[in-house]
């Protein structure tokens, strides 16, 4: 039987398990669990990978322990702005949002852009502009009101500072993602944020550029990313791990830890990624102290981990 495989990420970031009760790591990685599931499930009754990494997605942006839809941090003027994108490898389609609110699912907005226009990204108002004019649903801001990141928001507002949601100890974490491999051999990523504390009106991340914090060649891999940004967009991370593949003929391992321990380091960006093959192996890697992650594969690897 051809192998299929999932993987998915919660976020990258000082994890410390001495930081971290038995019933919040529990929180997370049920939650990690049910959103693995959704995807596998997918996967096993045949459907496509692009299938699988929106579903995962959709549960993903549904909780609120990670920073992504419900539970996406604030800006600078207190609002919500989120990006996502998603990407699939046969043909290399791919679709981005960046800077919208009041969307549930902004990675199946995303996915509206790749499949219903001509364009790849759509930024602010003109993304808004093409929910409506779908009838994509929108969503009241209640929904994406969190105290606990409300309060992380007010410590900072009145400074320059802006902060990744997952720098700071005990605290919810993170950006999501999701890569993988259907039994077609087609591989798909996708990833969703809400970006970072007080980051500034119109500041965009790594997520929803493609190349930088996601990426599909069916040539290569998938792989979806997670840190600080504007390193990843600088170092292409993406996109550079696939090249490694490609041009060098790396195996997926090889690249991956070539990208996030030694190019990412060296340039002081902090952060992971998860990746998958068309052979269907899964890399889990990052620099940080830890990742929310889980895979699986129809040969029996099943992991759901939060810290090194
Ligand atoms: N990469 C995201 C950003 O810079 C943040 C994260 O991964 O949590 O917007």
């Amino acid at each position: 039987m051809q192998r299929f495989s999932i993987a998915i990420h919660g976020g990258a970031g000082t994890i410390l398990q001495s930081e971290m009760s038995a019933e919040k790591e529990k929180g997370y990685k049920d939650a990690l669990q049910d959103a693995l599931n959704a995807g596998y499930k997918v996967l096993e009754n045949g459907g496509t990978s692009l299938d699988a990494v929106e579903q995962s997605m959709m549960q993903l942006e549904n909780c609120p322990l990670f920073n992504a839809a419900k539970g996406a941090v604030f800006n600078a003027l207190g609002k919500h702005e989120m990006d996502a994108s998603i990407m699939e490898g046969k043909n290399r389609m791919a679709g981005a949002v960046s800077g919208v609110h009041n969307i549930q699912h902004p990675t199946s907005l995303a996915r509206q852009v790749m499949e219903q226009t001509e364009h790849v990204f759509l930024i602010g108002e003109g993304a808004m502009d093409f929910a409506a004019t779908i009838g994509f649903p929108f969503i009241d801001d209640d929904y994406f009101y969190d105290e606990f990141r409300y309060q992380q928001w007010l410590k900072i507002k009145d400074s320059e500072k802006f902060q990744l949601d997952h720098t700071i100890v005990d605290k919810k974490f993170g950006t999501v993602g999701a890569v993988a491999l259907d039994i077609h051999g087609n591989l798909a990523a996708a990833t969703s944020t809400g970006g970072m504390t007080n980051k500034k009106f119109g500041r965009v991340g790594d997520s929803p550029i493609i190349g930088a914090g996601t990426y599909a060649n069916n040539a290569t891999c998938a792989v979806s990313c997670t840190g600080s940004g504007e390193y990843f967009i600088r170092g292409v991370v993406a996109y550079d791990v696939s090249c490694l593949m490609e041009y060098k003929g790396l195996s997926l391992q090889a690249a991956c830890d070539e990208v996030v321990q030694h190019r990412l380091k060296n340039m002081d960006g902090d952060g992971g990624l998860i990746a998958v093959d068309t052979q269907g192996n899964i890399v889990l890697s990052f620099n940080t102290e830890g990742m929310y992650r889980a895979c699986r594969n129809n040969e029996g690897r099943h992991e759901v981990s939060i810290y090194k």
